[in-house]
């Protein structure tokens, strides 16, 4: 094992910095070391635990500068979503200092003749996998309910963020928690397939999460299915955006830019098919292209950039055969459509109009600045296209009449549905995937509860 790992600058294509990838010795090492730190904490009274991962938040918020520059030199974001993503996570852990120990608590049974309740008690140690596309937020997601319910982290995090990873477990021990609770495991990405499902299997992990593609997610959640373990998945996701004949164009069209171009489209709750109502699919079409059209792209230091670099180059090529058998098929190109001339992995914000099933713009996941419109004939057929989708993350619509959005939302599969707002994850409420998009929650009690042991008491 013992290779290197080199991050790249996705602005330039430049090298940014070298990691010595760990050999089996140093992984083995640091997995021996992490269930007794994940027993000690257990044994941390709930509120405790809570206080010192509130702490976390003040933390965050001091080195803000630090993790922000680390996410917009590692995969290109845009500076202000880069800060963003820090204050959410600080709000995050500020929510489970006040609400995880409520959620945690002893819930009473009333049964005659025993004492009964039911505990949420820590698991042990937690694999989480976790992507790029959010370096610190998918971490804290996960991280903050699942320590303060009393377990260790072991973090597998992507290797194009190792800058992010390490700075990461740094902050943990700055705010207090004890050293080897939380692991950053620096592993050639050659090695991620055998490590991962080494770990999974090994008796001192009891249960993993991962955050990426469905090929990881299969990867893990079968080798979890092999060793009868706990697992979480959070997946891909083709959001559909509805666009009800009686909404509003304009507000609509100003929201689905934004729901589709944050992250520079690198999220997997962004809206990726826009569905259309005929009535009013050329106006909509007509304010969300010049919308796109005005989107500044360029260098995502700088403060009115909205679109940076793609992280990486093939995520680049995989947009661009999009586009093309899309195009091939019979979409028409609105806007975009080409790789930006010159050095760093910049792409076009494009906009594909013509699209629907069998077109790979409208059937797969498109992770960038791509959008594709589908025009539905009526709600009925808005439907049938927004199921036409392995996946089932999130789901936006938008309308006049929100319980008619409400009444069109329950026939859609969905893990989320927002009416006239665009899909986010809160930490006041639960996040998760339906068919391919995953299983299991983030976020809220479901989240922190995932990894607990729901456990039964009678007493006599
Ligand atoms: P990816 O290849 O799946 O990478 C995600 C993580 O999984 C990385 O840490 C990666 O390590 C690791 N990994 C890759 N192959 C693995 C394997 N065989 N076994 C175990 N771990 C493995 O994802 P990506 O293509 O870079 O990222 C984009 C995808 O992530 C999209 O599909 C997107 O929708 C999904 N995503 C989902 C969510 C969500 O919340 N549902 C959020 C963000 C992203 P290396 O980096 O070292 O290869």
């Amino acid at each position: 094992m013992s290779a290197t790992i080199r991050t790249t600058d996705p602005v330039t294509g430049q090298p940014l910095a070298e990691y010595e990838a760990w050999d089996t010795g140093r992984v083995e090492a640091a997995v021996e070391r992490a269930p007794a730190a994940a027993r000690a904490w257990a044994r941390v009274p709930v509120n405790e635990r809570a206080t010192r991962v509130g702490h976390l938040a003040t933390i965050l918020r001091e080195h803000k500068e630090t993790l922000t520059h680390l996410a917009v030199s590692e995969m290109g974001k845009p500076i202000g979503e880069a800060e963003g993503e820090v204050g959410k996570s600080a709000l995050t852990a500020e929510y489970y200092a006040e609400h995880g120990p409520g959620i945690l608590a002893d819930e009473r049974v009333d049964i005659d003749g025993a004492e009964a309740w039911v505990a949420h008690e820590p698991v042990g140690l937690v694999l989480a996998v976790m992507p790029w596309n959010f370096p610190v937020w998918q971490v804290m997601r996960f991280a903050i309910p699942t320590l303060v319910a009393g377990n260790g982290v072991l973090l597998k995090h992507a290797s194009n963020v190792t800058g992010s990873a390490l700075a990461l477990q740094d902050l943990f021990v700055e705010a207090g928690l004890p050293e080897h609770l939380v692991t950053a495991l620096v592993i050639a990405d050659s090695d991620v397939p055998d490590v991962t499902a080494r770990l999974i299997e090994d008796d001192r992990v009891a249960a993993v999460t991962l955050t990426g593609s469905n090929r990881a997610g299969a990867a893990v959640g079968s080798a979890a299915g092999r060793a009868a373990k706990k697992s979480v998945l959070e997946l891909g996701g083709s959001d559909a955006f509805m666009v009800l004949d009686d909404a509003d164009v304009e507000v609509a069209a100003a929201a689905a830019v934004k729901a589709r171009f944050t992250n520079s489209g690198q999220s997997c709750v962004c809206a990726k098919r826009f569905i259309v109502a005929a009535p009013v699919a050329d106006a909509f079409t007509a304010a969300f292209v010049a919308a796109v059209e005005a989107l500044r792209i360029g260098d995502p230091r700088a403060r009115g950039t909205r679109i940076g670099p793609l992280a990486r180059d093939d995520l680049r090529a995989a947009i661009q055969r999009q586009v093309e058998e899309s195009v091939a098929a019979g979409a028409r190109l609105l806007t975009g459509g080409k790789p930006l001339p010159g050095d760093g992995y910049f792409y076009q914000p494009t906009v594909l109009g013509d699209t629907g099933p069998g077109l790979p713009a409208f059937d797969e996941e498109t992770f960038g600045p791509l959008a594709a419109i589908a025009v539905a004939r009526d709600d009925e057929d808005a439907v049938r296209l927004a199921n036409a989708t392995p996946y089932g993350l999130g789901l936006s619509i938008w309308t006049a009449d929100p319980s008619r959005g409400v009444a069109l939302a329950r026939r859609v599969t969905s893990g989320a549905a927002f009416v006239n707002a665009i899909v986010a994850s809160d930490p006041r409420l639960p996040f998760g995937g339906t068919k391919r998009s995953g299983y299991g929650r983030e976020l809220a009690a479901s989240g922190i509860r995932e990894f607990t042991n729901t456990r039964t008491y009678w007493v006599t």
